[in-house]
């Protein structure tokens, strides 16, 4: 689970990372308001689950309250990388010397907590990786002591000289180190963190990513979620109890089991297509959760053809059939489906599908090759 900027640095901040203050708002008018309580120069910022914002022109300076209240317009009208900006987050601006990146990742290879710091901050940081990577740190910490003090000031000496600056960025390592285990995060990021011409050591932007299976022992941070920063058809997945991923191809997929929905994308891609999600309905499926997974791929415009593929072990295909008819009754299909079912009761389902006028069969092969065509506008057979 993504968490707002403002919500990151409020965790931060309560660990004993130095960050200016903030305020968020959703008018213009508010963004006003702010800027003349905080007085000087602020920065409003827009507050969406992705990077880059400064780049798409969701992060701008002001001089004076007016001057943000004409960003703030401006910003709160953005989409950026496709998701609306409906917050901002108004905060007095700093004076920047310089701008390192500070960030821990869980690793999935070596099963550990990685700190990556780089005294190249502010920009992407992929950027780094690839054309100057002697300019990262990369820091594995054994989760069975946690971060050692010696670690924290290596990593502070890779950012400073001075030592001063150097057990300042130590302590923010700590800080971080806390918050990113203390929450289940699988990242937890700084950057920039900045070094102001006082010599002073403060954290700009933060980004922290929640591992979903902590939220049930987290009920504090699954209340952070923001359900309108989300891509609508997995909100309303998540709240069907599926498993979805949209993607960018054109073949919708209901499928039974990450397996086989693994191998029912590899098959469309075999065949030159391109799926459009991952979608599994999981093992005990009952018709309404087939409704449910059928109303979330249908309101996918890019959708061009539904592939169903079953295969029938606890789950009863009968049941799925049904699923399939009430869902087609209650929201008529714009776009041609192909149903591929087998295992348990497959000649009832077969039945079912047949009465109420679709065509299945049981040949995974076939049914994904006749999506694939399908979806690129070719006929039924
Ligand atoms: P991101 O582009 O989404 O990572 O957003 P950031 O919060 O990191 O902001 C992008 C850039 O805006 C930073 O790298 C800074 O250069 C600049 N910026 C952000 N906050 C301030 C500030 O308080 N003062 C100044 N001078 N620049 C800032
Ligand atoms: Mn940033």
């Amino acid at each position: 689970m993504n968490i707002h900027e403002y919500q990151a640095k409020e965790i931060l901040r309560n660990e004993g990372v130095p960050i200016p203050p903030g305020e968020v708002a959703s008018t213009p008018e508010e963004v006003e308001r702010i800027a003349k309580q905080y007085g000087g120069t602020v920065v409003v910022k827009a507050q969406v689950h992705a990077g880059g914002r400064g780049k798409a022109g969701g992060v701008k300076l002001a001089k004076t309250p007016a001057e943000a209240k004409e960003v703030a317009e401006k910003i709160l009208k953005l989409h950026i990388k496709g998701l609306p900006v409906l917050k901002v987050l108004v905060t007095p601006a700093a004076d920047i010397a310089n701008e390192a990146y500070v960030g821990i990742i869980l690793d999935r290879a070596s099963k550990k907590p990685v700190f990556m710091v780089s005294p190249a901050g502010g920009i992407d940081i992929e950027e780094v990786a690839e054309k100057t990577p002697e300019k990262i740190l990369k820091l594995p910490i054994d989760t069975r002591y946690g971060l050692q003090p010696y670690q924290a000031s290596r990593l502070g000496f890779f950012l400073f000289d001075d030592v001063k600056k150097v057990r300042a960025a130590a302590k923010i390592m700590q800080s971080l180190y806390t918050a990113f285990m203390k929450n289940g995060c699988s990242l937890a990021e700084i950057n920039p963190l900045v070094t102001t011409p006082a010599g002073d050591i403060v954290a700009l932007d933060a980004k922290m990513v929640i591992d979903d299976n902590e939220l049930d022992r987290h009920p504090e941070l699954a209340e952070l979620r923001d359900e309108s920063a989300e891509e609508p058809s997995e909100v309303m997945a998540r709240n069907a109890n599926l498993t979805f991923i949209k993607l960018d191809g054109d073949v919708g997929c209901v499928v039974n089991g990450a397996g086989l929905a693994m191998a029912t994308m590899d098959l469309v891609k075999y065949y030159g297509g391109e799926p459009a999600n991952f979608l599994d309905i999981g093992g005990s499926s009952n018709p309404e959760k087939v409704v449910n997974a059928l109303k979330i791929i249908t309101s996918d415009p890019s959708v061009k053809a539904i592939l169903f593929n079953i295969f029938g072990g606890i789950t009863r295909t009968d049941d799925v059939a049904n699923g399939i008819v009430t869902a087609t009754k209650q929201n008529p299909l714009k776009v041609p489906i192909v149903i591929r079912l087998t295992g348990t009761n497959e000649e009832i389902a077969m039945k079912i599908l047949e009465e109420n006028g679709f065509s299945a069969s049981s040949d995974m092969d076939e049914a994904v090759k006749r999506a694939v065509e399908l979806a690129k506008g070719g006929k039924a057979a």
